[in-house]
């Protein structure tokens, strides 16, 4: 699996001469603009870049990467992102996808280890207590643990959807398709969790993401 940084130059001069062999404009036409139609959310573990599973070129797709792909309005990182990528690449894709598998799901689900204080896992910590009834009913662990990534792609993609950004667009047509994916690395295969057709009944009261859950307890 690891390769010496010697060899990842050398691969790159590789690279460099084949896209120019079959097209000597490659490189210019890379630097006139991004016209990506994607946005693509993703966990930053190393065995999960969309770049290869995929298939899309450069140019293609927008991403953001973060342990656990978490969309939490309050981080600025992500939210310039969805920002930039809605307002200014005008992207009609956003795509939120988690992984079976994920280390920060397991660290957050686990009693002790690097999750027991992480502020990052946090987040996740409090998924799992609001689903808390359907994922303790789940007796195989590993597929209770599949359960969790799947949640937090649906979490994720709603606090994606309930972004003041994405609900001004709301009847226009730039509003984008929002997606919730989990990428199954036993197999290679993207399940589509088919949250975009539902994203509007997501939204009803008393179905609403953790973030509008807290945001309405501090309301009391
Ligand atoms: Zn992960």
């Amino acid at each position: 699996m690891s390769s010496s940084y010697k060899e990842i130059l050398a691969y790159n001069e590789k690279w460099i001469a084949e896209k120019t062999a079959s097209n000597p404009d490659f490189f210019n036409e890379l630097c006139i603009e991004q016209k990506p139609d994607y946005l693509f959310i993703g966990c930053s573990d190393s065995r999960v870049d969309p770049d290869i599973f995929t298939g899309l070129d450069l140019g293609n797709v927008f991403v953001h990467r973060n342990v656990s792909n978490i969309v939490n309005p309050i981080d600025l990182n992500v939210a310039s992102v969805i920002q930039y990528a809605i307002t200014n690449l005008k992207v009609k894709h956003i795509i939120v996808c988690g992984h079976y598998g994920c280390g920060g799901i397991k660290a957050a689900m686990e009693e002790e280890g690097i999750g027991k204080n992480s502020p990052w896992l946090q987040i996740i910590k409090d998924i799992y207590r609001i689903h808390k009834t359907e994922l303790e009913k789940i007796k195989d662990e590993t597929k209770r643990y599949d359960r969790l990534v799947e949640l937090n792609v649906i979490e994720q993609t709603e606090n994606v959807i309930e972004m003041d950004c994405i609900q001004s667009l709301k009847g226009t047509q730039d509003y984008p398709a929002i997606h919730g994916w989990v990428f199954d690395m036993r197999t290679g295969k993207i399940i589509d969790l088919d949250l975009d057709s539902k994203a509007d009944d997501k939204l009803a009261p008393g179905n609403r993401s953790f973030f509008i859950k807290l945001k309405s307890l501090f309301k009391k």
